[in-house]
């Protein structure tokens, strides 16, 4: 039994119909001719708050009740999420406080400003972030939407899915990023549940690979945060986790790990060759397949995840200079 179905997800995509855009899938013909069988991107990068994540929080405030719309949302987040969660909040009226560690880049904290949330910075770690949390919820009495690990934004991540199996029917292979696998568990239920023979393959960083780390375990494991290109897949998938490790578990087919040069190599091809500004985490499907990490089957389906990238970071990584994760490049 999965938690979140088919029907979880069609419910989401009604809910959040207009406040989220329907993203561009598109053929590219160089990676199809590098790899021999159909390559498609999902332009995702190009939502509206430069990542996927804003159907999830859409999905999630919508399902409020009107008194816990009054109340306020919290949550902790290296950035997307909370960006997103900002945005769905103030197109609601609601009050968003972002919690977040100090390794989330400078650009990423000032957009979630600049969209109407307030932030707190707390600690080194995701953890250290979700204790506020819980104290804000506690306290204060606002209500916690996760980044992952939550029935609605399992399922508006889902809708994602749904596209990219209307758009591409015949998908045998679809390359996701893989954190706390709020977006893999949703997309995996999504097209499992309408082609199940579509593989689904999740990707993550070798630095702070807390999935992949608690999946060979058996159950959810710690990991230590490290600094990585692929910034927004960093951060734990909770010792607590409810849903997604399970379905992580349950309907990913393979989980392939990458190295920074080969999310830099992704970003790069990503810039150079499709004209697509990436972020490190949203160039790690591109990255998988140029390093010959996939078993190939086609047509393959890459997800682009999310573009919020600092451009400073950015230009040196496509002029060739890949920052020694030891200065910080999260
Ligand atoms: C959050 C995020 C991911 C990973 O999503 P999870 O649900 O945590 O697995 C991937 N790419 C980008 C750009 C993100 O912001």
């Amino acid at each position: 039994m999965v938690p979140i179905n088919l029907g979880d997800i069609r419910a989401a995509r009604e809910r959040i119909a207009g406040k989220v855009e329907r993203t561009p899938i598109v053929l590219s013909t160089g990676l199809s001719e590098r790899l021999g069988v159909p390559v498609h991107l999902k332009l995702e990068h190009r939502q509206t708050t430069g990542s996927f994540k804003l159907r999830g929080a859409s999905n999630a405030v919508a399902s409020l009740d009107a008194e816990h719309k009054g109340r306020g949302v919290v949550a902790a987040s290296t950035g997307n999420h909370g960006r997103a969660l900002a945005h769905a909040a103030k197109l609601e009226g609601m009050r968003a406080v972002i919690c977040m560690s100090r390794l989330v880049p400078e650009n990423k904290l000032d957009e979630i400003r600049r969209l109407g949330a307030e932030i707190r910075i707390v600690g080194n770690s995701q953890d250290d972030a979700q204790q506020e949390v819980e104290r804000l919820v506690a306290e204060e009495g606002l209500v916690m939407l996760p980044p992952f690990d939550h029935p609605a934004i399992i399922a508006g991540q889902g809708t994602l899915g749904l596209e990219i199996i209307e758009q591409v029917p015949e998908a045998a292979l679809v390359l996701v990023q893989l954190s706390g696998g709020g977006l893999a568990s949703g997309m995996a239920a999504a097209i499992k549940g309408v082609s199940p023979s579509t593989k689904i393959v999740g990707v993550s960083m070798t630095r702070g690979a807390a999935m992949k780390a608690s999946l060979d375990a058996g159950h959810p494991v710690l990991v230590e945060e490290l600094p990585t290109l692929a910034d927004s897949l960093g951060g734990g998938i909770g010792l607590d986790n409810r849903l997604t490790f399970a379905m992580c578990r349950d309907l990913l087919d393979d989980v392939v790990l990458l190295g920074e040069d080969e999310i830099a190599a992704g970003i790069r091809h990503a810039y150079e060759q499709e004209r697509e500004i990436v972020e490190g985490a949203g160039a790690v499907g591109i990255a998988a397949l140029l390093a010959g990490k996939v078993k190939m089957e086609g047509p393959v389906v890459v997800l682009l995840s999310g573009r919020n990238i600092d451009m400073g970071l950015h230009r040196k990584i496509v002029c060739g200079d890949i920052p020694s994760i030891s200065e910080g490049a999260a």
